[in-house]
């Protein structure tokens, strides 16, 4: 039976991982960019990305790389990208004004059937897709990269310019740059995708994309409506506020702030949620409020208001940071690629538990 075919549209950071994510389930995959060089360098890293998980054992999916890349074809032509697609993916830049057009050119070619989904971090559904005819089809599928937040197209932008400049390494440096086995884009082995609907989504747009999701193997979970920084986010900024407010008080140093989220609540994090460690912590959660309801909430009092994020604070927590890692692109870079190899020793150790 011929696979069911999926659209990506736009082949940067977030279209190559959904590309692969959806070839190692088994779909076609027709990838879709406006600019030719875009997509060429896209399958070129596809391609090196998966010989290389192949090679470690770590390819997903029960087919070859040679046969998770011969179901992935490019294309510039809209029309002909979606054509014969059951389920559009949008990967383009967070950009407002841009998506809105994308979807609309989407609303005017697509059938009554498929489902049109945005990959956008915290562009909200209702802005997204409000007077689209095909409203009822459309959805938000995030998916965690777990290294971003709602960036603003400028600091995007300034992020692209900024890695494509080659710096002159000094020696000591040098010393500081891991070597990595390879690096794979992170939502392969993060498998998080939130699934947030428009008011006006249909109830069977929403399962349907839930049961792709899950077939593909990702881990998708609903949200019931929309809020802003959907759910992910609005969790990881409560933890960035209070150890912003914490460094900034001088209560600890920046690099012990870290130690307490990677050696201490990440590690259990990593296996189950907060909630979840309530009822563990106690005899369940009721009996979990009724011992620490007083304690949390003395301390949570105690929360200030939300942080600039700027200033002092900012000088203190970037010369930390910079000390532990410069900010040069290569070492950056190694960086990430170190922690994307501990993503997939953790996503290994997962399965076997
Ligand atoms: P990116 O800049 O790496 O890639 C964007 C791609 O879109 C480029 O290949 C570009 O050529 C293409 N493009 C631009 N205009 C287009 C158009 N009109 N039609 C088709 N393609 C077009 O961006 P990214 O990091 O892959 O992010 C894509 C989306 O995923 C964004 O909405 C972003 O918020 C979201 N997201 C990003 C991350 C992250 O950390 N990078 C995490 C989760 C979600």
């Amino acid at each position: 039976m011929e696979p069911s075919q999926v659209t990506i549209i736009g082949s940067g950071l977030i279209g190559r991982s959904w590309a692969m994510v959806f070839a190692a389930g088994g779909f076609k995959v027709k990838l879709y960019d406006i600019a030719q060089q875009q997509l060429t360098s896209a399958l070129e890293n596809i391609r090196k990305q998966m010989k290389e998980l192949e090679e470690s054992g770590f390819l997903k999916g029960t087919l070859s790389a040679e046969q998770q890349l011969a179901l992935i074809s490019i294309c510039t032509d809209l029309k002909a990208a979606v054509e014969g697609a059951t389920f559009i993916q949008e990967c383009t830049p967070e950009n407002l004004e841009l998506k809105k057009k994308i979807f609309g050119q989407l609303d005017l070619i697509v059938g009554n059937t498929v489902i049109l989904s945005s990959s956008t971090s915290c562009l909200l559904p209702s802005k997204l897709f409000t007077g689209l005819k095909h409203v009822k089809q459309c959805i938000v599928s995030h998916p965690d990269m777990g290294n971003g937040g709602c960036r603003r197209q400028a600091a995007l932008e300034d992020t692209v310019k900024t890695r494509s400049v080659e710096f002159d390494i000094p020696e000591k440096v040098k010393a500081k740059v891991v070597k990595p086995l390879a690096q794979v884009n992170p939502p392969y082995f993060v498998p998080l995708v939130e699934i947030v609907p428009h008011p006006e989504t249909d109830p069977s747009t929403i399962e349907s994309t839930y049961a792709l999701m899950k077939k593909i193997g990702q881990s998708p979970v609903k949200l019931n409506r929309e809020t802003e920084g959907f759910v992910l986010n609005r969790l990881q900024y409560a933890v960035i506020s209070e150890a912003w407010r914490l460094v900034g008080e001088g209560v600890i140093s920046p690099t012990d702030l870290d130690l307490v989220m990677s050696d201490g609540l990440g590690m259990r994090y990593a296996f189950i949620g907060p909630l979840e460690t309530m009822h563990l912590n106690a005899e369940g959660i009721s009996n979990y409020c009724e011992r620490y309801r007083e304690g949390m909430r003395l301390v949570l009092n105690t929360f200030g208001p939300v942080p600039e994020f700027s200033g002092e604070i900012e000088q203190k927590i970037n010369q930390a940071m910079s000390e532990k890692i410069p900010v040069v692109p290569k070492v950056l870079d190694a960086r990430r690629k170190r922690r994307d190899e501990y993503l997939t020793g953790l996503a290994k150790l997962k399965k076997q538990m």
